[in-house]
């Protein structure tokens, strides 16, 4: 086992498929239809499953690691491993890295190694050379999974060993288990029993916001009168919030199903709402965690209305090229529904199709119910058949994986990389004139090659 370079320059690279979607490409390729609650008001919902083309639960770490820069990522997993979250977040990277990967070479595959007696070592060899590690996340990849190396034992061991100087959780972030962004549900999963109990009144804002606009929130909240408020993931890994009965949870991402369910397991109550994204949803989300507090309406009006006014003249200029223009979204971040709800209500585009990785009909109520009836959702996926529908529908826009754009590119449609939605400050009020902005440069852009 070695560890490989933690410093990387490497451009964005686009695998055009992972080692999941190879996993899932031989099984089932049945599809069927069901309908969401009553037949008439909801839209259709179609089921796929077949070959996957998603980016693993590793991706995460490229948000994470900038989230707690007290905590590290040890992905124990191959060079294809490496590879991937190099890629991914090569571009992204202008401080110290925070994450490796823990290759394991031929000999640890072919169980000629200890492997455990390797990674015991080479954490030895990375906590000496990296003091300021809290928190050491190992994350379990394929090729762990394969060969049977229990992390969790991993991690106890570690702590155990290092006690007093760094605590040591492992989660998967395995293509076989995880798409994309159920990485960072995996991380929290992670934290959560070491969160106290407490039954303190509180707001918590569960899902990594860009720390500008989590500021923009806290202040927000401040004026209009909610107690406390705190966020999971925290800043520093180590200043966890306490979860109880008190804890009223805000999700402000969409794909933490998981940590969701435990946090109510827990004690706390989940605030149904749809997602900050865009004006209408974001003044909704925060309406819905005032009116969770009793906070009266004029209190909220006084702080929402100046916002939603700016954000809809923020809007207004992106609307005008977004308007009438066919989108169809392909199943990858977990983020399709509530942006096709912005994009269709406040932007006026027509959706095509909406897939989903997976659908969490608890978490996506409130943003089903906001979806026009006729919007037709596939959850799952069969990437050969969804291509064939991009194909033969010739939507104005796709929103996608990285391996999918360049070749639907070159077919003459516009892309947008699903994966820029996940690590780019699109949330809130504020934010709704750049989120729409950000699918119309894609348009923009082939307009000026086409007139060209
Ligand atoms: Fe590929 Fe699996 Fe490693 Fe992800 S965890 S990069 S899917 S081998």
């Amino acid at each position: 086992m070695v560890l490989s370079p933690t410093t990387w320059s490497e451009p964005l690279a686009q695998p055009s498929q992972t080692e999941a979607a190879q996993t899932e490409a031989a099984q089932n390729e049945e599809s069927q239809t069901t309908a969401a609650g009553p037949a008439t008001e909801q839209p259709e919902i179609r089921r796929e499953n077949g070959q996957r083309e998603v980016f693993c639960g590793l991706t995460s770490i490229v948000w994470l690691h900038r989230r707690m820069p007290d905590a590290f990522f040890l992905v124990v997993g191959s060079r294809t491993c490496a590879h991937l979250i190099q890629s991914a977040a090569g571009v992204m990277i202008f401080a110290e890295p925070r994450f490796g990967t823990a290759i394991l070479g031929e000999r640890d595959l072919a169980g000629l190694a200890d492997a455990n007696e390797e990674l015991d070592r080479l954490v030895g060899d990375l906590l000496e050379r990296r003091p300021e590690i809290r928190t050491l996340f190992l994350v379990g990849s394929c090729p762990s999974e394969v060969i049977k190396l229990d992390l969790a034992k991993a991690a106890e061991r570690l702590t155990h060993s290092h006690r007093g100087r760094v605590r040591v959780l492992n989660y998967s972030g395995s293509g076989i288990e995880t798409t994309f962004t159920q990485g960072e549900d995996q991380a929290l999963m992670a934290l959560l029993p070491l969160m106290p109990a407490s039954d303190e009144e509180q707001l918590l804002i569960v899902g990594t916001l860009a720390d500008g606009v989590e500021d923009r929130f806290m202040a927000l909240f401040a004026r209009m009168g909610l107690p406390v408020v705190r966020s999971l993931p925290p800043r520093r890994s180590t200043e966890l919030p306490p979860v109880g009965k008190g804890t009223r949870v805000l999700l402000a991402q969409p794909f933490l199903s998981a940590t969701a369910r435990a946090l109510v397991h827990r004690g706390a109550q989940l605030i149904e709402a749809p997602y900050p994204f865009g004006v209408e949803g974001s003044a909704a989300w925060m309406a819905a965690a005032a009116a969770a507090f009793g906070i009266q309406a004029e209190a909220m009006a006084a702080v929402l209305d100046p916002l939603v006014e700016r954000g809809r003249r923020a809007l207004a200029p992106h609307r005008e090229r977004l308007e009438g223009k066919r989108l169809f979204l392909l199943p990858d971040s977990q983020m399709e529904i509530p942006l096709a709800r912005f994009l269709s209500r406040e932007c006026g585009m027509e959706l095509v199709e909406v897939g989903v990785p997976y659908l969490d009909r608890q978490l996506m109520a409130a943003e089903l119910a906001l979806l026009p009836a006729s919007t037709p959702i596939c959850e799952g996926q069969d990437v050969e058949r969804q291509l064939e529908r991009v194909r033969s529908e010739r939507p104005d826009l796709v929103v996608c994986g990285l391996g999918l754009a360049n070749p639907l590119e070159a077919e003459g449609i516009a892309t947008k990389w699903s994966i820029e939605l996940v690590f780019s400050p699109i949330h809130g009020c504020d934010q709704a004139g750049d989120l729409a902005e950000l699918f119309a440069r894609p348009l923009h852009r082939r307009g000026l090659l086409a007139f060209s």
